[in-house]
């Protein structure tokens, strides 16, 4: 009897401890991140544009990341005054702040290649179609009117990604840390990334960000937060990075994604790479 008491006991004790494992796994959020990363680390800039004069942020140059095989096309959120969340760059559309204008204003107006100003939810229906691979890179605008603003944006961007089932295959970062925190707030399994370069890999991980998605400048000036971020399983993104020597620069230090405006230029480098 007490040899049985000891065995149930070890045997609960490996229970545990494998429990414990899955749990840690499990805990590890940048682990699908970083998988994408280390097989594919090219991610486009506003879509692949800039090789077919698509304009950025459009749909088209989405697809052509999708089509390009990039591990993620990145893009950026803002909302008009009356709620509706759009895909542009800048502050203004056609002279229009976006933020003092309502959606019907925008329609008014078109990009280069004839497209409407696209809706988030477009956009992010254009990004789940034929696209087994590519990651859609949602990059939230701090709010122009104010930070409370940004925060209820990021709750919407959330709510509609979920919605639609986007989930799963979307990153957010954000130059605005407390866009960021509200996301995680809002889904504690969402991948954040952030964007200022301002805080050590320590600190996001501290605060559950899964990324540092800094200007390629903050990895230069401080290497060490290359082996901090490892240390801290915090995934590496360096932006915007268009010439040969700091791409290599980069991936020979184990930086894992490359936001680029010149996508078919960093395949080719990555081919070469491969063949030496
Ligand atoms: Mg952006």
């Amino acid at each position: 009897m007490k040899q049985n008491g000891r065995r149930n006991n070890t045997g609960s004790r490996v229970i545990l401890a494998v429990l414990l494992l899955v749990l840690l796994y499990a805990c590890s959020v940048p682990a699908k991140i970083k998988k994408t990363a280390l097989s594919n680390p090219v991610i486009a800039h506003r879509g692949a544009f800039k090789k077919n004069g698509f304009p950025e942020n459009s749909i088209a140059s989405l697809r052509e990341a999708i089509r390009l095989g990039c591990g993620g096309s990145e893009f950026d959120v803002r909302m008009t005054a009356d709620d509706s969340l759009v895909i542009n760059h800048d502050p203004e559309f056609h002279h229009l702040s976006i933020e003092q204008s309502t959606y019907a204003q925008l329609q008014a107006f078109s990009l280069s290649n004839g497209e409407k100003i696209p809706t988030l939810q477009e956009y992010l229906a254009a990004g789940l179609a034929n696209n087994p691979h590519t990651r859609l890179i949602c990059e939230i605008k701090p709010s122009t009117v104010n930070t409370e603003r940004g925060q209820r944006i990021a709750a919407k961007v959330v709510e509609l990604v979920e919605r639609v089932g986007a989930s799963s295959r979307v990153d957010y970062i954000s130059f605005d840390y407390a866009i960021l925190q509200k996301i995680i707030s809002v889904n504690p399994k969402a991948h954040t990334q952030y964007l200022d370069g301002n805080k050590a890999p320590a600190e996001l991980a501290k605060d559950k960000i899964a990324g540092a998605d800094y200007h390629y400048s903050v990895f230069k000036n401080k290497p060490e937060w290359i082996t901090e971020a490892n240390k801290h399983n915090i995934v590496l993104n360096a932006w915007t990075v268009n010439d040969t020597a700091t791409m290599h620069w980069l991936l020979d230090r184990g930086v894992q994604l490359i936001t680029t405006n010149e996508p078919e230029l960093l395949f080719s480098l990555l081919a070469e790479r491969k063949n030496k």
